[in-house]
C-alpha cells in the first residue's frame, strides 16, 4: 500500500490509498482499499485516515471510519488509531497500519503489523522512518 493523508492551511483534509492487494489473492478479489470507510475516509469536520493491512479484517471493522468515530468521541489521533487497530486485532484477528490527521494538523502513524514505513512533511520539513514493533508514534 501507498497511503497518504493531508490537511491544508484552511483545515481541509484528504486521503488517498493505493495497493497491489494481498499476495496470492483470489482472482476478482476487491479488497478494502477502494471501499469508502475501509481503505480511507476524509471528513473536514473530523479528519482523514488511510489504512493498510489485512483487507478482509479492515472491511469487517470499517477501519478508517472507525478511527474517525473515536475522534468524534473526543479521542486524539493517536488514541483513536490505537483503539481501532486494537479492536480489529481482538475482534477479527487482523493486523494493519494507519496514518491519521485532523483538521488542526495533529497526525499519527500507528500500526499493529510488524512494521510500517512512513513519512511526514510539514512546510519545509520532512521526517520519515521504518519502525518495527507495535504502536510507534512520532510527531513533528
Ligand atoms: N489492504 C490491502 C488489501 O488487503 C493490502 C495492503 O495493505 O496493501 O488488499
Amino acid at each position: 500500500t501507498v497511503g497518504a493523508v493531508a490537511v491544508d492551511s484552511e483545515g481541509n483534509v484528504a486521503c488517498a490509498t493505493s495497493t497491489g492487494g494481498m499476495l496470492n489473492k483470489m482472482e476478482g478479489r476487491v479488497g478494502d482499499t477502494p471501499c469508502i470507510g475501509c481503505g480511507g475516509y476524509a471528513d473536514n469536520q473530523v479528519g482523514a485516515v488511510s489504512t493498510t493491512g489485512h483487507g478482509e479484517a479492515i472491511m469487517k471493522v470499517i477501519l478508517a471510519r472507525l478511527i474517525l468515530f473515536h475522534m468524534e468521541q473526543g479521542q486524539s489521533v493517536e488514541a483513536a488509531s490505537d483503539l481501532a487497530l486494537a479492536y480489529m486485532k481482538s475482534r477479527v484477528g487482523g493486523l494493519g497500519g494507519v496514518v491519521t490527521v485532523d483538521p488542526q494538523g495533529q497526525w499519527a502513524a500507528r500500526f499493529s503489523s510488524l512494521q510500517m514505513a512512513w513519512a511526514a512533511a510539514q512546510k519545509d520539513t520532512l521526517h520519515y522512518g521504518l519502525y518495527t514493533g507495535e504502536h510507534f508514534t512520532q510527531s513533528i
